[in-house]
């Protein structure tokens, strides 16, 4: 059996006919940037999101950048963002002109806290990422509460996190702003780049979508400030409103896969990261944590199971970012060494994850006998 970290492939299959046939309307109507299929996918997303607007993207780092610019962060603010998290959410921050201030994880989710960010606050604090990492939602009732006593706009990181909820309510309307990736390997992945970013805010999006746009406002020709071309093809968002109408059957494979994946894996010496009360999980990733991290991980491969790192290094201490003073995050930099992301798609089946199980059974009882007699 060969099983790999992702299968779009068996997502694709189901819709085929239904993505041909986007592909041919934009090219036939030959609307390639912006107009109605952009459009479209736009008021699809919002509605998905429960929010007031969305601008489509390029990207989810655009989305994050346009966000950041939008509010006007810039040089001599600082914006607080989680050690564990893809280096897109920092480098956002760097290529508005601010400084990220990089802070450890809660222990058992991996995600930002509250307490973190109150403790990271100067008065040169802009903004905060909260990052949903892994399609695990952060507490964003603390993270808010933390924010709003502080005067700091929160930009939501949502672009592992489709379709998950905090108590109830969508990620990426919780803050001021969400921004989402559509990456093709994100739950809702587009055939390229793209991404977007949600409001309730009309006047925000407005900013958000001219300067995206070359800073255009009313007409083609009249530019109100200095923008850039950060928009989203017409192709890729006519891909993405075929495959969203599949994003909530494909969101319950994969808490199925995750669900199949705690029972498998209960009576072996691994953890899977936790979910907090009021977390709803669209598990972009399946995430366990192992001393023996490395070497499970080739004898998973050995046997045909692919499996990923995210992250294997915490972005404090990419030499992108490694200043004068390096923090020291030890909650991060633990979870770095320890941490590994199982096969997790919509299709994954009963027997896939039973196989895995029983491949990580068989490594852990040669690498940690110990731990295994212990557990
Ligand atoms: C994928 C990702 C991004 C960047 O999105 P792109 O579309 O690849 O630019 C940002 N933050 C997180 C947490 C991501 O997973």
């Amino acid at each position: 059996m060969r099983i790999p970290l992702l299968d779009l492939d068996a997502m694709h299959r189901e819709i085929a006919p239904e993505l041909d046939d986007a592909w041919r309307q934009v090219s036939q109507s030959a609307k390639f940037i912006g107009g109605e299929y952009v459009e479209r996918f736009e008021a699809d997303w919002a509605r998905y999101c429960h929010a007031d607007h969305c601008v489509g993207v390029a990207s989810g780092t655009a989305a994050l950048e346009l966000s950041l610019a939008a509010l006007g962060i810039g040089p001599g603010d600082e914006v607080v963002v989680p050690a564990n998290t893809f280096v897109a959410t920092a480098t956002a921050v760097v290529a508005v002109g601010a400084t990220p201030v990089f802070i450890d994880v809660d222990p058992s989710t991996l995600l930002m806290t509250a307490a973190g960010v109150q403790a990271a606050l100067t008065p040169r604090t802009a903004a905060v990422m909260p990052v949903h990492l892994y399609g695990q939602p952060v507490d964003m009732d603390a993270i808010n509460h933390v924010a709003a006593n502080a005067g700091i706009a929160v930009i939501e990181d949502a672009c592992q996190a489709h379709g998950a909820t905090w108590r109830d309510k969508p990620v990426g309307t919780l803050g001021r702003i969400g921004c989402f990736s559509f990456y093709p390997g994100k739950n809702l992945g587009a055939f390229g780049d793209a991404g977007a970013v949600v409001t309730q805010d009309l006047a925000l999006a407005e900013r958000i979508r001219s300067i995206s746009n070359y800073g255009r406002k009313g007409s083609p020709y009249h530019h109100e400030v200095v923008g850039t071309n950060k928009r989203l093809d017409g192709l890729q968002a006519a891909i993405l409103s075929v495959k969203l109408k599949r994003l909530a059957a494909w969101t319950d494979g994969r808490r199925r896969a995750a669900a199949r994946y705690e029972t498998a894996l209960a009576d072996l010496p691994v953890t899977m990261v936790r979910n907090a009360p009021g977390a709803f999980n669209t598990y972009h990733l399946a995430v366990i944590r192992t001393a023996w991290r490395d070497a499970l991980r080739e004898r998973l491969a050995s046997e045909g199971i692919m499996t990923g790192i995210h992250y294997p290094i915490p972005c404090h201490l990419q030499p992108a970012f490694t200043g004068e003073d390096v923090p020291s995050l030890p909650v991060a930099e633990r979870a770095a060494q320890e941490i590994l992301s199982l096969p997790m798609y919509p299709h994954l089946g009963d027997a896939e994850v039973a196989f895995i199980a029983e491949a990580i059974d068989r490594a852990l009882a040669d690498l940690a006998p110990i731990q295994k007699l212990a557990s």
